[in-house]
């Protein structure tokens, strides 16, 4: 496969997979989904195949023949904005993705659907680049200013709880993922009962009342029955 100076603006997605079979199907189910696609089958030529190819999203399996998607994912964590899709083939290796900070925008499991696959993908290309250096986050008609535990809406500031900043907060900083119930109440209410969930329930409520312009139907604050929450841009 070569890389080529898409005239039609399309997204390049570079999948790096030592699987033969996933490559072919990748490359010709991602291509009628309108992306280009670079393939990589080690890290190695992934490295290379990066310099030329310029993608917009890597999707980057596990289990590599000349060492860790994961160690990968760090590496390109580190040195670019370009989000990663880490697959994985076994629950455990979930757990790894999940549990290490590496960076990883999303990820999937092996065997997946196609079309599963190309929403995921479509998901993390509609998301603003965010850094953890970044002090400000812009979305929709929303500015959060981290530094300085601000928030204004169509230019207006937004006047919030202590706790009802941190819980925006945590949605922002992991802005198109799920946050679970428990990590919030964890990281805002240390020793609260997980059976007692209302102050959690009241303080996503106020949120939307303040920050959605229909709080009954929210556009960005989404509840994710039994999981939890997620902030979408
Ligand atoms: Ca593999």
């Amino acid at each position: 496969m070569t890389a080529l100076v898409d005239l039609q603006g399309r997204n390049t997605i570079m999948i790096v997979e030592d699987e033969e079979s996933y490559q072919d199907a990748l490359n010709v189910g991602l291509s009628v989904e309108g992306f280009v696609v670079v393939g990589a089958t080690n890290i190695a030529e992934a490295r290379a195949l990066l310099l030329s190819s310029k993608p917009d999203l890597v999707l980057l399996d596990v289990m590599l023949p000349d060492g860790s998607g994961i160690d990968y994912c760090r590496e390109l964590h580190d040195t670019t904005h370009i989000p990663v899709i880490m697959v994985t083939a076994r629950t455990s290796e979930v757990d790894v993705v999940l549990g290490l900070e590496i960076g990883a925008a999303d990820y999937v499991t092996k065997p997946y659907r196609l079309r599963e696959l190309v929403a995921r993908i479509r998901a993390v290309l509609r998301r603003p680049i965010t850094t953890e250096d970044d002090e400000v986050i812009t979305f929709g008609d929303l500015r959060i200013d981290f530094s300085r535990r601000t928030v204004t809406r169509k230019s207006q500031e937004v006047e919030l709880s202590r706790k009802e900043f941190d819980l925006l907060a945590l949605f922002a900083t992991r802005l198109g993922q799920v946050v679970t119930r428990e990590v919030c109440l964890d990281t805002l209410w240390w020793g609260l009962e997980l059976s007692d969930t209302r102050t959690l329930d009241t303080h996503v409520k106020r949120l939307r009342q303040k920050i959605e312009d229909d709080p009954a139907n929210p556009r960005h604050l989404i509840t994710i029955r039994g999981v939890g929450f997620r902030l979408d841009a």
